[in-house]
């Protein structure tokens, strides 16, 4: 199982990371096998009804990949790419995610192999019911908390919840995260990922003495968390001076009017009509001047190809998994800092763990305490990371490993192994 695991990429990749933070800890073998296995890796049948009347049958995943620390916890994603391996590496990542933020949780992700563009809102949710019914065993507050991932938002963890908490014969709101705030949801979830890059990224100008209003960003992706982060980093009063999305980036020396270009999503749902800049390549926007590069798209986009062309003194990681090994290499040669995705995109699944609280204790925080809760939990943590990297002369990304695996390890040292 692990070898057709390790045939994906993005998973070999996170692989690369996890052994060499495991080598600098001198992990032994057992925990190495444990920690490189997923605990549980579910598959079953979708079989759903076309709003014209005919069945189809659909796959669906859940991978809970360690219960070490806690329940896992993940998103669930929709997309006609989702295969098991994908879904096994994402549910890897989230393993160290929620352990380098310090969250009692363990990791997991789910999935189903489908074309939401190609389907109606009646028929997302019978396809999202019927995916939550298969799992009505396996979740639940205490086991496995779901949340939104691509393609999935807060109206179908209100599905998953309704379906999950019928076949309980009661109301279970902690089931599920990302909910909307009506049944449970949080305040501070929808930003939470582009908050938490704001302030990793405003930390780390600080430590390397740029004062906000000399630093100038550029955003790759400007979806939920690209959006997000250069409005609060404008708001900081840094200067945003590229963004782009699939329509193609935009260049402003000058800065681009935030506000105008998230008015424009929020209406076109893409930058396509964006005239606030000169309109140059995703390729190009990449390797523009700026001091802070933040991608916030998609996996594998700084490469051996273009890493040494970066001209960013600081990279940012919004996505998950934007960086090769290759390109890390590069980076830490150049003297480029980078905050690893696993620290840098945690703001979300924190404000997760607020809702999943406050959805246990019944009582709900206003905006302003989530926030500072929020920044307490990733400051806490970024400076531990940065404390190790200074002490053992090594990058945040393999801090942030060393410590992740570090807790999980403690955890399972502490359970013993149950053979
Ligand atoms: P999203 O779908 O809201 O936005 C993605 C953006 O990327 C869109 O603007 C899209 O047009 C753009 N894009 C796609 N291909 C592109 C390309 N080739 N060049 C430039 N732009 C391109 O997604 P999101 O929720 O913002 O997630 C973005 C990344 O952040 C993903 O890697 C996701 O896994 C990660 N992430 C998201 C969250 C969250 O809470 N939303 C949390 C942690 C990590």
């Amino acid at each position: 199982m692990t070898t057709a695991v390790r045939e994906v990429s993005v998973f070999g990749d996170g692989i690369a990371y996890f052994n060499e933070a495991a080598n600098l800890l001198e992990l032994d073998s057992t925990m190495r096998a444990i920690l490189t296995h997923p605990t549980r890796q579910i598959i079953f049948s979708i079989p759903f009804q076309r709003d014209n009347g005919e069945f189809e049958v659909y796959t669906g995943y859940r991978v809970q990949y360690s219960f070490a620390r806690g329940p896992a916890k993940g998103g669930i994603r929709f997309h006609p790419g989702v295969t098991l391996d994908e879904v096994t590496a994402l549910a890897f990542w989230m393993t160290w995610k929620c352990a380098v933020v310090d969250l009692p949780f363990g990791g997991g992700k789910g999935g189903v192999t489908c074309d939401p563009s190609k389907l109606s809102q009646n028929e997302l949710e019978r396809i999202t019911r019927r995916y939550a019914a298969e799992l009505v065993e396996v979740v639940g507050p205490d086991k496995d908390v779901p949340a939104p991932d691509v393609n999935t938002n807060p109206q179908t963890m209100a599905w998953f919840m309704d379906t999950y908490s019928m076949h309980m014969r009661q109301t279970i709101p902690g089931v599920v995260t990302g909910k909307p705030l009506a049944i449970g949801g949080s305040k501070g979830r929808v930003e939470a990922t582009g908050r938490g890059v704001m302030i990793c990224g405003m930390d780390e100008l600080a430590n390397m003495g740029i004062a906000p209003k000399d630093a100038r960003i550029v955003i790759q992706g400007f979806g939920n968390v690209g959006m997000w982060a250069a409005r609060l980093f404008a708001e900081r009063g840094c200067k945003v001076v590229g963004i782009s999305d699939v329509t193609g980036a935009y260049y402003n020396e000058s800065g681009i009017d935030v506000d105008k270009a998230c008015e424009l999503v929020e209406k076109d749902r893409n930058l396509g009509a964006f005239r606030g800049g000169d309109k140059i390549s995703n390729a190009e926007l990449l390797v523009a001047d700026c001091d802070v590069l933040v991608p916030a798209a998609l996996e594998k986009v700084l490469t051996a190809e273009n890493a040494s062309k970066v001209k960013a003194k600081l990279i940012v990681e919004g996505a998950n998994g934007p960086t090769t090994p290759d390109a890390d290499r590069i980076f830490n040669e150049r003297g480029i800092t980078v905050i690893p995705d696993i620290m840098a995109n945690a703001g979300g699944v924190t404000v997760s763990y607020f809702e999943w609280v406050q959805d246990r204790m019944g009582y709900f925080w206003k905006l302003s305490e989530v926030n500072e809760r929020l920044e307490d939990t990733l400051i806490t943590n970024f400076h531990e990371l940065r404390g190790i990297a200074n002490r053992h002369k090594i990058p945040y990304r393999t801090a942030a490993y060393m410590t992740a695996i570090d807790r999980v390890v403690q955890a399972l040292r502490l359970r013993g192994v149950y053979a």
